[in-house]
């Protein structure tokens, strides 16, 4: 079997040839390839030691250097070039307390996770696959090279991993590699927020996000994410939903484009279904005020898993906003924009189908119709140009200051009255209008004032 590399990489494998060392493309890329995949990134494993690899390139970065690794720079390409090695022992289920490197690229495959990762290729010696790899991708089947319970003491982050390579192939998982995932899933703890954020990410951005299944079935999610347990574990008796709220969040995602911050709106979007949910007398489910507890439990969530501000801020934001009902109404529409923004707006969109289509299947079309209504009408109010934030107003703080407004709170105010005009009707985003408009408001807020002076003046000492 041949498989086809970028130009940069043939070359540093032949660079490494030509001084006479083993090279050879190792891992997800030589995995990806088989699959028919287009790899991430091409890691290069061979036995120079990174000192021998750096006098050979003329450009390199030490990344890795403690692990054996060197980035090596081609044609503005970056490649990491890695030592083989062997881990020493792994005392705390996380690290090993040592690298060593070794002149054997068979002890460099042992030490990897996943029989499909375990692959090597160069173009001489064709595929080196001495675990498996890939008869298992034939099979459909993650499978820890080795002792799965041995690979998963020595990191408990190949638990999660295990998960993850299945979702992104839609494979299986070998029987033994599950049993001892399963019965290893609560040192998941001792692993940090960062690495379990990473893999989680990747299952949730998958192909197939409702592998995380697998991982509340194994007892993985009930360690880092408790919160979809819980989901998992909330029934909904309601005529609107056909699933309980975990099965329903599953459905969502993978009803939903593959991105991000969508996907993570979605996992996260009824958290607070578990809390609030109350049964009538008829037996019917309700989860009045959900949407505000899920906003908040997953700022909580995501907190923890140490994610970056601005996901946390527009995941929160999508969830806050996820059960307003888009109608085809443009004053309404332009309300929404003022609240969620026009970066966000088409993912508010995306969020809302994706929730609609996990409901009860009767209810799907009618939902669906209403939304690409309103995305329409949401089309046509960014062809108009209409405003829907300050920044868009024919007037500005500048224009108040000159009409002789204090510098101050009352700028604001004003101008946020002038926008809840524009919102209303359109034709009012005018400046000669807005600032006659804003004088009258002026003097109303002045007046407002002097009242509550006067009042605060009634009340005793
Ligand atoms: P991706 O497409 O996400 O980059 P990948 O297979 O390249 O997938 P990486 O996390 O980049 O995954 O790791 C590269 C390779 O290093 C893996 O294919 C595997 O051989 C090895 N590896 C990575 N992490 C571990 C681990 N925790 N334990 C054992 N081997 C690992
Ligand atoms: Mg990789």
């Amino acid at each position: 079997m041949k498989i086809r590399m970028p130009a940069t990489v043939r070359m540093v494998l032949d660079s490494l040839h030509a001084k006479g060392y083993e090279a050879y493309i190792v891992g997800g890329c030589v995995r990806d390839s088989i699959l028919g995949k287009r790899p991430n990134d091409w890691d290069i494993t061979t036995n120079a030691s990174p000192a021998q690899v750096k006098s050979i390139f003329v450009k390199t970065v030490d990344t890795g250097i403690e692990h054996g690794t060197v980035t090596v720079l081609v044609g503005g390409d970056a490649h990491e070039v890695t030592t083989y090695r062997v881990d020493g022992a792994y005392l705390d289920g996380r690290h090993p307390e040592s690298v060593t490197f070794t002149a054997s690229l068979a002890e460099d495959l042992k030490r990897r996770d996943f029989t499909i990762n375990a692959m090597a290729y160069n173009d001489q010696d064709g595929l080196v696959d001495l675990h498996g790899g890939m008869e298992d991708i034939q099979q459909k089947m993650i499978r820890a090279v080795g002792d799965p319970m041995e690979r998963f003491q020595e990191d408990s982050l190949r638990i999660l991993r295990a998960v993850r390579f299945a979702a992104q192939n839609n494979f299986g998982i070998d029987r033994d590699t599950l049993a001892a995932a399963i019965q290893l899933a609560p040192t998941l703890s001792r692993i940090s927020a960062e690495r379990i954020c990473a893999e989680l990410t990747k299952i949730i951005t998958s192909e197939h996000p409702e592998y995380l299944k697998v991982a509340y079935q194994a007892g993985m999610t009930r360690i880092f994410l408790p919160e979809f347990d819980a989901c998992m574990e909330t029934p909904q008796n309601n005529p609107h939903h056909a699933y309980t709220v975990g099965e329903h969040t599953l459905i969502a995602m993978r009803a939903s484009a593959q991105d991000r911050v969508l996907r993570y709106a979605l996992l996260l979007h009824d958290l607070g279904k578990p809390a609030v949910r109350t049964t009538d007398e008829q037996g019917v489910d309700h989860f009045y005020g959900h949407a505000q507890v899920s906003e908040q439990m997953a700022g909580t969530v995501m907190k923890r898993l140490k994610m970056d501000n601005d996901t946390i801020h527009s995941v929160k934001m999508l969830i806050r906003c996820h059960d307003w009902l888009l109608r085809p109404d443009e004053r309404q529409i332009r309300k929404m924009l003022r609240v969620v923004g026009q970066e966000l707006f088409p993912l508010l969109i995306k969020v809302q189908m994706a929730d609609s289509m996990a409901k009860a299947p009767d209810q799907v079309q009618e939902d669906l119709a209403r939304i690409i209504a309103a995305t329409r009408v949401y089309e046509e109010i960014l062809a108009k140009e209409q405003c829907f934030t300050l920044k868009d107003l024919a007037i500005n703080g500048a224009d108040l200051i000159a009409m002789g407004v204090p510098k101050g709170p009352m700028i604001g105010k004003l101008l946020n009255a002038a926008l809840d005009r524009v919102i209303e009707d359109p034709g009012q985003n005018d400046r000669e209008k807005l600032l006659r408009s804003a004088a009258e408001d002026m003097k109303d807020m002045n007046a407002d004032t002097a009242h509550q002076g006067a009042s605060l003046d009634k009340l005793p000492d």
